[in-house]
C-alpha cells in the first residue's frame, strides 16, 4: 500500500485482527494509533497461570495451514518460540468410552465408511455407504452443514463428529451452520460432486498433491496469549501508539471542507474518533472490534452496515482450567477429546495441555494441566452457575470420561460471553452486504472474527484485506501529508 503514505489512521479494537491491521498499516508507512476500550490487549487471546505454570485463558493454537498467525508471529520476533502440538493425536467421547479421532475427514466428513469404524454404530456406518447411490443434493447458494452432511451420510455422521468438530471452532449449531462460511472447500467441492464421500477423497487427494503434510497447528512457548503482546510491542517499536482504557464511543466523518484545510476540497474524507475524553481525527479508520460494538459505533454514518451487524449473534462459553499433581493422576494418550453434544454431557471438550504443549508440561513437571470447555449457542443456562458449579460439572465429565477422580490443586474459570460470532447459512451474504455499506465511506475499513472466519489466521487475514482496502481510499490523502489537516488531539474537543 504504497499510497497508504504518512496518513493518519486510527484502528479501534486491539484484538489480534486490530493489532494486525495496526502492524501491516505501519510496515506500509501509515501513521497508526490504537484505541482499545480495555486495559489489556489481545481480546480473545490471553495468557495466564495456573498452578504456578503459564497457560493460555484463551484461545490456544493457531492454524498452521494457512500462513498469516505463523508468519505474523515470525514477524513479531516469535520464530524461535513455536511450537506444534507434541501429539497428533486425540480421542473423541462416544458411545460411552474414548475412542481415537478417526483420520481422513473433513470437518468430521469422511472420505470411506470405513474411516469412521468405531465412532459410529454400523447402521450409521451403512448409512454412510448409502451416500453412492443418491441422488444429488443441491446446496444452493448456501446450506448449513448439519442439514446437507445429514441429507447425505446420515445425522448420525453429524451428531457424532461434524457437531463436535465445528462446536469446537464456532461453539455452535451444525444444524444453522453456514457450509459456505465454515467448510467453503466442502461447499465448493460439494457443487461439482453428486457424492459427498467423493468430494472429500478428492480434496484429500489434492491435499496430498499439494504436500500439504507440515504440522496442521502451531502453537507458542508461553501461550498463544503472548501474541498479541509481541504485535503491540512490534507496533510500538515502529512508532504506532497504543491506548489501553480508551473505549471508543463515537465514530463520525467529519465534513470534507471542514477537514480538508489544505483546499482539497472533496478530495479527502476525514474521521472523529471519541473515547472517553480524547477526541481524535483521523484519515482513515479501522473498525476491529465486535459486532454489536461495531454497529453502534457505525450506526451514525453507516446505519445499513450497522443494521447487518446487529444481526450477528454470539456463543458464550466458559473454559475450565484444572491443575493437579502428576502423581495423582493417569491420563489417556493423546491430546485430550471432544464431546458430543447428543450424549447429553455438560463439557464440549477437554484438553490436555500439558500433554498437549511440549511447553507447558517443561514448565513444572509436577503438575499436570488440563481444560474443559463448557457452553454452546443456545445453551446458556449452564453458564449461570457459579465457578465453583463449573469446576464441579467439568470433575463429573472428566471422571466419567477418563476415570479421573483426583481433586486439583487448582483451578481457574475464565468465562467468555459472547466470545464467538455464529455464521448461519446466508453469512457470506451478509458479510457482503456490510463491506458494500462500508466501501461507500472512503477511509472507512473493518475486521475481525465476525466477517471471514473466527480462526486466528481468518481474523489477521480480514485485517490485511482492511488495510488493503484503505489503500485506494488513502492514495488521495498521500499528496496532503506535507501539510497534515489534523493530527492527534489529547484533549477534549475539536
Ligand atoms: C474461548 C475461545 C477460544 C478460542 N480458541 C481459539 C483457538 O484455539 N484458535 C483459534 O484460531 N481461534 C480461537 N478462538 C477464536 C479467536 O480467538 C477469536 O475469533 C479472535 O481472537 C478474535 O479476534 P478479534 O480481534 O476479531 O476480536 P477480539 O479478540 O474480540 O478483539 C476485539 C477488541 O476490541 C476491543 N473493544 C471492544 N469494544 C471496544 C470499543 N468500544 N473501543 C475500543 N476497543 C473495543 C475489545 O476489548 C477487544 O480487545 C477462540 C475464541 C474463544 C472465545
Amino acid at each position: 500500500m504504497s499510497a497508504t503514505g504518512t496518513g493518519q489512521v486510527v484502528v479501534i479494537g486491539a484484538g489480534i485482527a486490530g493489532l494486525a491491521a495496526a502492524h501491516r498499516l505501519l510496515e506500509r508507512g501509515a501513521r497508526v494509533t490504537v484505541l482499545e476500550a480495555s486495559e489489556r490487549v489481545g481480546g480473545k487471546l490471553l495468557p495466564g497461570e495456573i498452578a504456578g505454570v503459564r497457560v493460555d485463558l484463551g484461545a490456544e493454537s493457531m492454524l498452521a495451514r494457512r500462513p498469516e498467525a505463523v508468519a505474523l508471529a515470525r514477524e513479531a520476533g516469535l520464530a524461535g518460540r513455536l511450537q506444534p502440538p507434541a501429539t497428533a493425536t486425540a480421542s473423541i467421547w462416544t458411545r460411552g468410552a474414548l475412542r481415537p479421532m478417526p483420520k481422513g475427514h473433513v470437518m468430521g466428513v469422511p472420505g470411506t465408511a470405513a474411516a469412521l469404524s468405531g465412532v459410529l454404530s454400523d447402521e450409521g456406518l451403512a448409512r454412510i455407504e448409502r451416500d453412492a447411490d443418491l441422488p444429488r443434493t443441491e446446496v444452493g447458494d448456501d446450506v448449513a452443514v448439519g442439514e446437507y452432511v445429514a441429507a447425505r451420510l446420515g445425522r448420525e455422521v453429524v451428531d457424532r463428529l461434524v457437531e463436535p468438530l465445528l462446536g469446537g471452532v464456532y461453539a455452535g449449531d451444525a444444524y444453522r451452520i453456514s457450509m459456505r462460511s465454515a467448510v467453503p472447500q466442502l461447499y465448493q467441492a460439494a457443487r461439482i460432486h453428486d457424492s459427498l464421500t467423493e468430494a472429500v477423497r478428492e480434496i484429500q487427494a489434492k491435499a496430498v498433491a499439494n504436500q500439504q503434510t507440515g504440522p496442521v497447528f502451531m502453537g507458542i512457548e508461553g501461550g498463544v496469549g503472548t501474541l498479541p503482546l509481541a504485535v503491540a510491542e512490534s507496533v510500538r517499536s515502529r512508532g504506532g501508539e497504543i491506548v489501553t482504557g480508551a473505549p471508543v464511543t463515537e465514530l463520525r466523518r467529519v465534513r470534507p471542507d471542514r477537514a480538508d484545510a489544505a483546499g482539497h476540497e472533496g478530495s479527502r474524507t476525514a474521521w472523529r474518533i471519541v473515547a472517553g475524553d480524547r477526541v481524535l481525527h483521523a484519515d482513515a479508520v479501522v473498525v476491529a472490534v465486535p459486532a454489536p460494538v461495531a454497529a453502534a459505533l457505525l450506526r451514525a454514518e453507516a446505519p445499513a452496515a450497522a443494521a447487518e451487524l446487529s444481526a450477528v449473534e454470539y456463543a458464550s462459553m466458559a473454559l475450565v482450567t484444572l491443575a493437579y499433581r502428576r502423581a495423582d493422576l493417569a491420563l489417556p494418550e493423546g491430546s485430550g477429546f471432544l464431546v458430543p453434544p447428543v450424549d447429553g454431557r455438560t463439557i464440549k471438550a477437554s484438553t490436555f495441555a500439558s500433554q498437549k504443549w511440549g511447553w507447558i508440561a517443561d514448565e513444572n513437571p509436577d503438575v499436570v494441566v488440563l481444560r474443559t470447555s463448557v457452553g454452546r449457542y443456545g445453551e446458556t443456562a449452564v453458564l449461570d452457575r457459579e465457578d465453583a458449579g463449573l469446576v464441579d460439572v467439568s470433575r463429573q465429565d472428566l471422571h466419567a470420561a477418563t476415570g479421573l477422580d483426583a481433586a486439583p490443586v487448582a483451578t481457574r474459570v475464565t468465562r467468555w460471553t459472547d466470545g464467538l460470532p455464529q455464521y448461519p447459512v446466508g453469512h457470506h451474504a451478509r458479510v457482503a452486504r456490510v463491506r458494500e455499506h462500508v466501501a461507500e465511506l472512503p477511509g472507512l475499513a473493518v475486521c475481525g472474527a465476525q466477517y471471514d472466519g473466527v480462526g486466528i489466521p481468518a481474523c489477521i487475514a480480514s485485517a490485511y484485506a482492511a488495510v488493503d482496502q484503505l489503500a485506494g481510499d488513502l492514495g488521495a490523502v498521500e499528496e496532503l501529508t506535507a501539510n497534515p489537516v489534523q493530527s492527534l488531539h489529547g484533549g477534549a474537543g475539536e
